[in-house]
């Protein structure tokens, strides 16, 4: 494969971007000094190279833990849990949440086959365990079929370890995804969280 076929293929493989958009930033790519793509690429090689998953909540970092986890502004008693670590960004971005996350790494969708099993339920319920300072949960999946199952299986999961296990309002875009969520709609939807469980 040439180069350019190469580097095509790799950019066609990105979420939202199609064979033609794939071959036009490729074509802008050959016409810019030889620097600047040489910084791209050492930018994309320093992602795998030096950002890796925290390992008390699973969210994205170059330092472990992350540096939400070692913020002694945070409070360690509410855990935000969420789908992916981009979804911190996203609950981040609306300045409403000041506790801890944990990143899921996913959600529950049998017809994909993913199960419990490739969850990270074992860290969470590690830090739900006795002494643990956590006295909520909020359930951030997204509002979608299986944003609402893991919900649901996380509430049963978590009910015996005493926490309140709370989820977003309503109001997010339902099958919407929060990363994509304007700030103000998911801090309402924080504040206007309701305990799981109840009905
Ligand atoms: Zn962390």
């Amino acid at each position: 494969m040439s180069a350019i076929d190469e580097l095509v293929a790799e950019f066609a493989r990105l979420p939202g971007i199609g064979r033609k958009t794939a071959q036009r930033l490729t074509y802008f790519l050959l016409k810019q000094p030889g620097e600047s793509t040489a910084r791209l690429s050492r930018a994309v090689a320093a992602l795998s190279e030096r950002v890796r998953a925290c390992s008390r909540c699973g969210n994205l970092t170059e330092a472990d833990p992350c540096a939400i986890c070692t913020d002694p502004r945070r409070d360690p008693s509410v855990v935000c849990v969420v789908e992916e670590a981009s979804d911190v960004l996203a609950v981040e971005r609306a300045g409403e949440f000041r506790g801890h996350y944990h990143v899921l790494g996913g959600r529950l969708s049998p017809l994909d086959g993913i199960g419990p099993d490739a969850l990270h339920l074992t860290a969470l319920l590690a830090r739900m365990g006795p002494g643990s300072l956590v006295r909520e949960v909020i359930v951030a999946t997204n509002p979608s079929v299986e944003g609402e199952a893991t919900a649901h299986f996380l509430e049963r999961l978590l009910r015996p370890t005493g926490a309140a296990v709370t989820r977003l309002a309503r109001g997010l875009p339902v099958g919407g995804e929060l990363e994509y969520a304007d700030s103000v709609t998911i801090a309402q939807a924080l504040q206007a969280r309701r305990t799981m469980g109840d009905a």
